[in-house]
């Protein structure tokens, strides 16, 4: 990728993320399908009605720098997605393919959490307030849903540990 400003700089980190999300929104059906753990396959879903309104969010901020809404393809994220399934595939439904899931959920989170936490700061120092606001609201959801998974991942490697102990 070549910049030649900040400003542009902050575009094309929006058009990653805007390829990554919507990555996800075909990702997290699998995911939530694939889950064992009620709650699990229930916290799934609701990131996917989240990440529909990322989607949203990211389509205001192309709006509010004056872009069209185009994404460029994530390979990162392409790259994560592919793990998990990998995971999914490999393995029969499982506490145990659970705790792999949620490795794999908590992956795509922090790969999240980063990317909004670099774009916020770009647009905090161009002084784009409404964008900031909006990459906030997005960032402040990707660590809820960390958090959420990160309590799950106790209970179901709980049940991973007996189950592998009673084999
Ligand atoms: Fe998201
Ligand atoms: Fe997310």
């Amino acid at each position: 990728m070549s910049v030649s400003s900040l400003k542009e700089l902050l575009v094309e980190e929006i058009k990653d993320l805007y390829n990554a999300e919507g990555q996800l929104i075909k990702a997290l059906p699998k995911m939530a399908k694939a889950a064992v753990n009620p709650d699990l396959k229930a916290g799934f879903l609701k990131h996917l009605e989240e990440t529909r309104g990322h989607v949203v969010r990211l389509e205001q901020v192309f709006k509010l720098l004056g872009e069209p809404a185009k994404g460029k393809l994530c390979p990162a994220m392409k790259g994560l997605i592919e793990e998990g399934s990998e995971g999914i595939e490999e393995n029969e439904p499982s506490a145990l393919r659970d705790a792999l899931l949620i490795g794999s959920a908590q992956r795509v989170e922090h790969y999240e959490i980063a990317a909004y936490g670099t774009v916020r700061a770009f647009a905090e120092k161009l002084g784009e307030d409404k964008v900031v606001k909006l990459l906030q609201q997005t960032l402040d959801e990707e660590g809820a849903t960390d958090k959420k998974l990160t309590e799950l991942s106790d209970i179901v490697n709980e049940e991973a540990l007996s189950a592998s102990e009673s084999e």
